[in-house]
């Protein structure tokens, strides 16, 4: 590899991270390594992970994957099967599926199994995306009693708002599950549910299995805590190199549609990485770029392959100085709340020309 732009991924940060998730779950915690471990590469991840409980992943192409890794720890697919082939798979490769709708045990039907397959049914508790309500859930309660090949391992709901503090969403969702008795255990918490009381009317709600997921890669799921206040450690860290400098004089005007204006005499770093790359084209001018340790601000339009920053007051920025766009110095989740989204999808978009180089220690 030559080029100067690539992605350092920390796997002992991964590995610490899920210890911590560990100590805040009631019970077992699957690692959530969906869309390739939202950037983190999936593989590599579960590899890290060996002695996880399980692992959750949204769809069944994601799961044979790892099982074609050589994964051998349970397999959760979150979304569950669409067609008689994907339960046919799930059958041979032992995976553990959610059931939300019914037409799912429609094709259930039709794949005609020979072997028992574990689901997790999902309630719909408020977020209103998937799952069954409790009006439909026990004639789906009803259809399993009477059915040994489906086996019932857990009841699940997922939260639309438990990263909010403010938000009483969150407890009536609990209400909602505890509104009545199961045949079999919960499987509830995302991350960010981790870090909240989960007890209605006073009781705790305990999770026989919990699913986190962003913060094993070390960003926080909590609007009002930060990645360093809740002790977790960014996995991933962006970088890339300083390709060209030069001055501007007062008034001129920099990048495409020329949406900044230099009001002094300025000093701007160009750097090797742009949307191309997967940094965020929506970043506005002020979002915060490391250089060589200091936070200077972006300024101008993000273009494919590179973004223009502004170095006037840091004289020792020269070309080859390293830059974090995110990461172990620099949070993802700052740079995403410049950008008006999530840590999530910033890593999520990291793109294939970046190079991945994994950390040794
Ligand atoms: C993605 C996902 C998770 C993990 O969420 P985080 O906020 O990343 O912890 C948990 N459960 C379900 C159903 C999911 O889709």
């Amino acid at each position: 590899m030559t080029r100067q732009t690539y992605a350092l991924f920390n796997f002992s940060h991964l590995r610490a991270n899920y210890q911590q998730a560990k100590a805040l779950a009631d019970g077992l915690a699957y690692a959530v390594v969906k869309a390739n471990a939202y950037g983190h590469g999936m593989l590599e991840c579960a590899k890290a992970l060996a002695d996880a409980d399980g692992f959750a992943v949204s769809c069944v192409d994601e799961a044979v994957q790892l099982r074609a890794a050589g994964v051998r720890q349970p397999v959760l697919v979150l979304q569950g099967a669409y067609s008689a082939t994907e339960w046919q798979l799930a059958a041979q490769h032992q995976l553990e599926m959610v059931l939300h709708h019914s037409s799912q045990l429609d094709t259930w039907a039709q794949a005609k199994l020979g072997t028992a397959v574990s689901v997790f049914l999902k309630i719909n508790s408020g977020m209103n995306r998937v799952g069954f309500t409790l009006d439909e859930v026990d004639e789906v309660l009803a259809k399993l009693q009477h059915q040994p090949l489906l086996s019932l391992k857990c009841v699940m709901t997922h939260f639309a708002t438990a990263d909010d503090a403010q938000s009483a969403a969150f407890e009536q969702q609990l209400s909602y599950m505890a509104s009545r008795s199961w045949p079999a255990p919960f499987c509830l918490s995302n991350s960010a549910a981790l870090y909240r009381v989960r007890t209605a009317a006073g009781k705790p709600l305990r999770d026989a299995i919990s699913r986190p997921g962003i913060i094993l890669y070390g960003a926080s799921p909590l609007e009002e805590k930060s990645a360093t206040e809740l002790s977790l450690k960014p996995v991933m860290t962006l970088c890339s190199e300083v390709i060209s400098l030069h001055g501007m004089h007062q008034g001129e005007r920099i990048g495409y549609a020329g949406t900044w204006q230099a009001k002094r005499e300025t000093r701007v770093a160009v750097v090797a990485i742009g949307y191309g790359d997967g940094y965020p084209r929506q970043a506005p001018n002020g979002t915060p770029v490391l250089i060589d340790g200091v936070e200077c601000p972006l300024i101008g339009r993000v273009s494919m392959d590179m973004i223009t920053v502004d170095v006037t007051d840091h004289p020792q920025v020269h070309i080859g100085s390293k830059v974090e766009l995110w990461g172990e110095q620099l949070l993802a989740e700052r740079v995403a709340q410049h950008c008006h989204t999530i840590s999530y999808e910033l890593f999520c978009r990291v793109t294939s020309r970046v190079q991945r180089v994994i950390k040794k220690h």
